[in-house]
């Protein structure tokens, strides 16, 4: 629709059109029930629907095993920060962070209050353009679990496969690249996500664990924080996010309809090489810092050369209809998420603005 921008923000961010479409249709009266989604008892059959449909599309876009719940839960990844050390391990267990970017950061400094973690690698003096090579890890071979950022959101650095923890047990945070691509979910004993980047609005976080982790945790955990609790509760011990759950639910939908998440990748890869072919092609006038192979295929970091243009880019942009390109405030320069629901029009559209920029102001 003309009155819509090419938002890039990297969350909240842009909802497929097709998604807020159905429920604007659906808002003032969710198919017959002569009643809103956000006016409904979390109880009722109405509500059960929407949430059981939710967790079943995602488990098929995931292939998530049977042994593995779904909990729809709040506070933001940033409660998981917490939640997991003290649903996973008792006090002192050792832990390993491999840190690749300021989110894994906030998590490792979280955890150190419910466990103790070791940073077995860090990029933070190479400014996180990097991911280790796993041959070289020196983990601990008694840690409870290995904590991953998958895809780092201000860095722009995604790993492309994952290293293998000595006791078995991986946990990521997929928070900005959830469903973006296949996962293979047994590979992890925890995935957990907000959802406010490919999947729906803030307000819903999705932890995917495997069952036999879940009734450990340690005993001054908060209920809100027990997988436990909500595990038994199918999500519902106190009232869901359950408009977030519905729009969640939406998507999903959607992303199935599309033919899965090995179609959603596709089209994903292809919107991240025009954009990183356009930055790279410029002789130096935008540069993305991160290691090639690395590169987020849903937040990608530039900078300009001429660092002085960087606020003229931003300005000249907005009017085109394109937002939200300034890059995080701790790293600067700009930053294009282009999550699954950001159209190829939109980037292609990015990329022509950029050339016709470059040509101006060269
Ligand atoms: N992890 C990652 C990778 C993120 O991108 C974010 C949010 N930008 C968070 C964690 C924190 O999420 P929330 O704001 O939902 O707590």
């Amino acid at each position: 629709a003309q009155d819509r921008v090419f938002n890039f923000a990297a969350g909240p961010a842009i909802l497929p059109e097709s998604v807020l479409r159905k429920a604007e249709s659906e808002l003032y009266n969710w198919r017959g029930s002569g009643m809103s989604v956000m006016e409904m008892s979390h109880r009722g059959k109405e509500f059960l629907s929407i949430i059981q449909k939710a967790e079943s599309d995602l488990r098929s876009l995931l292939s998530i095993p049977s042994d593995y719940a779904v909990l729809f839960l709040q506070g933001g990844a940033t409660t998981q920060f917490a939640a997991i050390p003290l649903n996973l391990c008792v006090q002192p267990d050792p832990v390993d962070f491999i840190v690749t970017g300021s989110w894994g950061d906030k998590a490792f400094k979280e955890a150190a209050k419910y466990c103790k973690p070791t940073l077995i690698w860090s990029g933070k003096s190479e400014k996180y353009t990097k991911i280790p090579s796993f041959d070289d890890l020196e983990q601990n071979p008694h840690a409870k679990y290995l904590h991953i950022c998958a895809n780092e959101t201000i860095h722009g650095v995604e790993f492309k496969n994952y290293p293998t923890p000595k006791n078995g047990l991986l946990v990521a945070d997929m928070s900005s690249n959830f469903c973006s691509k296949p996962v293979d979910v047994s590979k992890f004993g925890l995935i957990y996500a907000g959802a406010q980047k490919n999947v729906g609005p803030s307000g819903v976080t999705i932890v995917i664990i495997r069952k036999d982790l879940i009734g450990k945790a340690q005993e001054i955990t908060p209920v809100m924080l027990d997988y436990k609790i909500h595990a038994d509760n199918n999500s519902l011990y106190n009232t869901p996010p359950c408009y977030g759950i519905y729009m969640c639910g939406l998507v999903f939908e959607d992303l199935l309809a599309q033919g899965g998440l090995a179609e959603v990748e596709k089209k994903n890869v292809k919107k991240a090489k025009i954009l990183y072919d356009a930055i790279d092609e410029s002789k130096g006038f935008y540069r993305c810092p991160v290691e090639k192979s690395v590169r987020s295929l849903m937040n990608v970091p530039f900078t300009l050369e001429k660092a002085e243009l960087e606020a003229e880019f931003v300005k000249e942009a907005a009017k085109e209809k394109m937002v939200q390109l300034k890059g995080h405030r701790s790293v600067g320069g700009m930053r294009a998420s282009i999550y699954n629901a950001m159209p190829l029009a939109g980037v292609e559209k990015l990329v022509a603005f950029m050339k016709d920029f470059q040509a101006r102001h060269a």
